[in-house]
């Protein structure tokens, strides 16, 4: 390992302060920074230790319904709360269907959207990889694309993002409270991190010196309680990152559905928004055939890399299966762990 500085800072403002050094890193739960820096694949030269900041550590319910959870908020604290279980089950549900209990009680909020791509070409030193060293290459194109995104990749980087956490929060319209040296701002989560295009390297919004703050969820989201689920298909029932997710919400006017919301995971280099299929179900009577039809819009861009083809039709699936367990009610009580996609509604 590199030898690097370690800092402790005592407030935000100290925090800022230090990260104006280039090659600093923030570190709080660190259960994915420290297996990059053990790899080589990270190397930061100064190490801001922000795991002790207690103005970081709430969650907050806001004067307008919003509900703001600090950057800190560890994984289990956050899935666990009344409050999230009640207005937002699919983020509590997507929360507890990532990682083990051990790193869900480690890992916090702000890292868990930071968490980098678990690209096998990334973790590995020695193959090329423009996210990891811009302008090298990427092996993972002539090497296994099983794990491949089938939307929004470019020549560049066709890896996709690790987090389920974040597939529920974009489809709730959360946004991310940033601090930096220029002031506080607001990014909508859905727009936080970046497809590669011809910069793999840039990642998120983030500008440097910036930190995330806290995350957002508006009053609105809680509108969708009563129908909304997260499901994830993986390689084995626990302890395994997304091969395709969907967070999927409906928002009921009798028989019909006013207002659908839908993201993917585990499919693109960011947590995939897919609004054309919201449009569809728009004014539609629940069923089969207009599941069917939101999943083909929302795939309808799709682009294999070979190895990957499987999951367009298995995205498409999940779909449909996520909007109908929707559409039966949210769980009374979220499915026993680990959660899993063949558990009943
Ligand atoms: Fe690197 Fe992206 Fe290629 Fe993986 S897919 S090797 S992260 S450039």
């Amino acid at each position: 390992m590199n030898s690097f500085e370690y800092i402790r800072p005592a407030t935000i403002a100290e925090a800022l302060a230090a990260s104006a050094q280039p090659g600093s890193a923030f570190l709080a739960g660190g259960t994915n920074l420290l297996d990059l820096m053990k790899g080589g694949v990270s190397n930061p030269s100064r190490l801001i230790d922000i795991s002790r900041l207690q103005e970081l550590g709430e969650i907050e319910i806001m004067a307008d319904g919003t509900v703001r959870i600090a950057a800190l908020v560890r994984n289990s604290d956050l899935a666990y709360r009344p409050e999230i279980q009640s207005r937002f089950p699919m983020v509590a549900e997507a929360l507890l269907s990532g990682a083990s209990a051990q790193l869900r009680n480690a890992a916090t909020a702000a890292g868990n959207v930071m968490q980098r791509t678990r690209c096998a070409y990334f973790y590995d030193p020695a193959s090329a990889c423009n996210k990891r060293q811009p302008g090298t290459g990427c092996d993972a194109r002539g090497g296994d694309t099983r794990a491949a995104a089938i939307l929004g990749w470019s020549e560049h980087c066709i890896a996709v993002h690790p987090s389920d956490f974040c597939v529920p929060l974009a489809a709730l319209d959360a946004k991310v409270e940033i601090a930096g040296p220029q002031g506080s701002r607001e990014v909508r989560l859905e727009d936080f991190h970046l497809l590669p295009g011809d910069t793999p390297e840039r990642e998120t919004a983030l500008a440097p010196g910036e930190m995330i703050i806290a995350l957002k969820l508006p009053p609105q989201a809680g509108a969708f309680a009563s129908h909304a689920r997260y499901l994830k298909i993986r390689d084995r029932t626990s302890y395994a990152f997304a091969v395709v997710s969907v967070a999927a919400a409906l928002r009921l006017d009798g028989g019909a559905i006013a207002e659908a919301r839908i993201a993917l995971g585990g499919v693109a280099l960011k947590p995939w928004r897919a609004r054309g299929a919201e449009q569809v179900l728009a004014g539609q009577a629940l069923g089969h055939e207009a599941f069917a039809r939101a999943a083909d819009m929302a795939l309808s861009s799709a682009r294999s890399l070979g190895g990957n083809v499987f999951k367009i039709e298995l995205a498409r699936r999940l779909i449909v299966r996520t909007l109908s367990q929707a559409a039966l009610g949210t769980p009374r009580s979220l499915p026993s762990l680990p959660a899993s996609v063949l558990n009943a509604a």
